[in-house]
C-alpha cells in the first residue's frame, strides 16, 4: 500500500469547525482565527474541571530525519480516543527555519498529522511573529540607549542581546551594526538568532501566567556594564511593552488531528539552549481540560525528557505519569554502527548492538521514577526479524514494548500502544523524583545530569567555564540548567553512537537565561542560528491559481 505524501493526506482531511471541537472539551469561549484554529482564553485555567495525566513522549538520540515523535505523539492521541479514553494532544509550535530549510514541518505526519497543517507550519496564528517583534523591540531600545546618552553604562562589547528571525539565515549570523556616523548610533558587533533560540520564546513558555511572563521578561539580563553588572530588562523599563507585544501570543492555540482529537499547539523552545518543550500554559490548560494530555519534547530523552522533567515540571506544577519513548529500526541499526545509505536493508546484529542506545534512555526515565513504555514507530523497510529482535530484548530486561503503526493507519495503528500505556499508568504509579534540587550548585546539576542521564564518567570545565561558574550571582545557583548538547549522542561528540562508555563531558562555556531561570551549558558548538542547505525544502513549495498549497511535504 502506498500512503500518499503529508500535505495530500490533509488536504483530504475532513475538519470540523474549530467550535465544535471546543464544544467536544465544554469551552465556552474561544477567539477564532478562521475556521479550524482559535486562540483559548487565559481564564481557562482558572478553576480546572479536570486534572489529566500527562504523557511525555521522547525518542532514542535519532537520526538527522527524526524518528517520529510527533506523528507518534498525534497518533497515540487519536487511538487513546479510539479506545474509548479522553486525551489531548500538546504540541509545539514549527519554526520557518526548518520548514524552509530541510526537516520538514512539525505537524506530525501520514494519517496521525495535525491539521490545518498548511497553516500551521507557516504562520499559524502570528505567535513566532510576536515573539520576533518583542525581541527586536528590545534590542532597538537597547541601542537607542546607547545611543542616547547611555545612562546605564552598558558596555557595548558586553551588549548579549543580539536580533531574532524565524529563518535560517547563516549571513546574518555575526555583524556589524551602527554603520554610517554618529546619526546611526554606535557601531558594535551584534548579529542574528533564529527566533526559536530567543530567551522570550524560553520565557513565553515557562511563564504560568501573564503576571509570570511580565516579571520574567524583567528579569532578562541584555548585557553588563562598565563594572560588569548585569544590566536587565527591568533597567530598561520596558518588560510592560514586551508583556503587550506578546499579549495574544501567550495564549495556546486549539486546533484538531485528522481524526478530530483536540490539539493545542502553543510555543517552540529550541531543545539545545532552551528546554525543547511547548508551553506551561498549554500543558496546564490541558490537562484541564482532558483526563490524558500526550505531549512531546525535542530531540532525544537526554535532552528534551530530561529538561522536560527537570526544567518544565517544576515551572508546570504537574507530575507526569508515564513516558513514551519512540524507537526505530534504522536508528537502532544507525547505533549498531550501520552507515546512512544501508539503513533500510536488514541487519539484526547491528540492531542487536544499537539497542544498547535505547536501553540507556529506559533507565534514564526509571530514574526519574516514572513508567516507560518503547513504541517501536513502524517503517515500511523494517523486517518482522529486526522487530521481533525488539521484542525478545524487552522480554528478556522486563520493558514494555508496543509496535506502533500510526503513520500509516492513525489512531487504528495505536491501539496496542494506548491500551498499554493505560495499563502501565494503572500497574506503575509514579514516583516522579527531579534529579537535582534547587539548592545543589550549578556544579552539582550539571555533574548529575551527565553521569545520570549521559553515562559519562564526570565533566571538565573549561577556564572560561570555571571562571563564569565563581561568578554565578548566589541567586543564579538556584536556577536549573539548560544543557546544549549534540542530540545525535549520548556523549558530547556527535560520532560517538549507540551506549558510549568511559567518557566525559566538556563543558565550553555558561550563559544565563535570567528569565527563563536556567543557566546554559554549552558543550561543544551550538548553532542557534542554522543555515539552508544546498537544496532547501523551499524549492519544491508552490501555490497554484486556485491558491492550492503544493511541496510543503
Ligand atoms: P520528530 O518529531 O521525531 O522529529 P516527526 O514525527 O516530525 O519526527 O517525523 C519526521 C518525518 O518522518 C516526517 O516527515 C514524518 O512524516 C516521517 N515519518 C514519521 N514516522 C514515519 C513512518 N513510520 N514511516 C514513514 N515516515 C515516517
Amino acid at each position: 500500500m502506498t500512503i500518499p505524501s503529508d500535505i495530500r493526506i490533509a488536504q483530504e482531511a475532513t475538519l470540523l469547525p474549530i467550535s465544535d471541537i471546543a464544544n467536544g472539551l465544554e469551552i465556552e469561549t474561544i477567539e477564532p482565527y478562521g475556521d479550524n484554529k482559535a486562540k483559548l482564553p487565559l481564564s481557562l485555567l482558572e478553576n480546572q474541571k479536570k486534572q489529566g495525566k500527562i504523557i511525555l513522549v521522547t525518542a532514542i538520540n535519532p537520526t538527522p530525519a527524526g524518528e517520529g515523535k510527533s506523528t507518534l505523539t498525534v497518533g497515540l492521541g487519536q487511538a487513546l480516543n479510539k479506545i474509548g479514553e479522553q486525551a489531548i494532544v500538546a504540541l509545539r509550535e514549527p519554526s520557518l527555519g526548518p520548514t524552509m530549510g530541510v526537516k520538514g514541518g512539525a505537524c506530525g505526519g501520514g494519517y496521525s498529522q495535525v491539521v490545518p497543517m498548511e497553516d500551521i507550519n507557516l504562520h499559524f496564528t502570528g505567535d513566532l511573529h510576536a515573539i520576533t517583534t518583542a525581541h527586536n523591540a528590545l534590542a532597538a531600545i537597547i541601542d537607542n540607549h546607547i545611543h542616547q546618552g547611555n545612562d546605564l553604562q552598558l558596555d557595548s562589547r558586553k551588549v548579549q542581546w543580539k536580533r531574532v528571525l524565524d529563518m535560517n539565515d547563516r549571513a546574518l549570523r555575526d555583524i556589524v551594526i551602527g554603520l554610517g556616523g554618529p546619526i546611526n548610533g554606535s557601531p558594535r558587533e551584534s548579529g542574528f538568532d533564529i527566533t526559536v533560540a530567543s530567551e522570550i520564546m524560553a520565557v513565553l513558555c515557562l511563564a504560568s501566567d501573564l503576571k509570570d511572563l511580565r516579571h520574567r521578561l524583567s528579569e532578562i539580563v541584555v548585557g553588563y556594564n562598565t563594572d560588569s553588572e548585569p544590566v536587565t530588562v527591568s533597567d530598561l523599563k520596558v518588560e510592560g511593552a514586551l508583556a503587550l507585544l506578546l499579549k495574544d501570543a501567550l495564549k495556546p492555540n486549539l486546533v484538531q488531528t485528522l481524526e478530530n482529537t483536540p490539539a493545542i499547539i502553543h510555543g517552540g523552545p529550541f531543545a539545545n539552549i532552551a528546554h525543547g518543550c511547548n508551553s506551561v500554559i498549554a500543558t496546564k490548560m490541558a490537562a484541564g481540560l482532558s483526563d490524558y494530555v500526550v505531549t512531546e519534547a525535542g530531540f532525544g530523552a537526554d535532552l528534551g525528557a530530561e529538561k522536560f522533567l527537570n526544567i518544565k515540571t517544576r515551572a508546570l506544577g504537574i507530575d507526569p505519569s508515564l513516558v513514551v519513548i519512540v524507537a526505530t529500526v534504522r536508528a537502532l541499526k544507525m547505533h549498531g554502527g550501520v552507515a546512512k545509505d544501508a539503513l533500510k536493508t536488514e541487519n539484526v546484529e547491528a540492531l542487536n548492538q544499537g539497542i544498547a542506545n535505547l536501553e540507556k534512555h529506559v533507565e534514564t526515565v526509571r530514574s526519574f521514577g516514572l513508567p516507560a513504555v518503547v513504541a517501536i514507530n513502524k517503517f515500511t523497510h523494517d523486517t518482522d526479524a529486526e522487530i521481533q529482535a525488539i521484542f525478545d530484548w524487552a522480554q528478556a530486561n522486563d520493558v514494555a514494548v508496543e509496535l506502533a503503526d500510526v503513520w500509516a493507519n492513525g489512531g487504528e495503528g495505536g491501539r496496542d500502544l494506548a491500551n498499554r500505556v493505560i495499563r502501565e499508568i494503572g500497574e506503575h504509579p509514579a514516583t516522579f523524583t527531579r534529579l537535582y534540587t534547587p539548592e545543589q550548585t550549578i556544579r552539582e546539576k550539571i555533574t548529575t545530569i551527565a553521569k545520570t542521564v549521559y553515562g559519562a564518567t564526570g565533566v571538565e570545565f573549561s577556564p572560561v567555564a570555571k571562571k563564569q561558574l565563581k561568578e554565578l550571582r548566589p541567586d543564579w545557583e538556584l536556577f536549573d540548567v539548560c544543557m546544549a548538547k549534540t542530540q545525535y549522542s549520548l556523549s558530547d561528540d556527535p560520532k560517538e553512537l549507540g551506549r558510549p562508555k568511559d567518557f566525559t563531558i566538556s563543558v565550553r562555556e555558561l550563559r544565563v537565561s535570567a528569565g527563563a531561570k536556567f543557566i546554559v551549558v554549552l558543550t561543544g558548538n551550538v548553532m542557534t542560528m542554522p543555515g539552508l542547505p544546498k537544496e532547501p525544502a523551499a524549492l519544491k513549495m508552490d501555490i497554484d491559481q486556485e491558491g492550492k498549497v503544493i511541496g510543503l511535504f
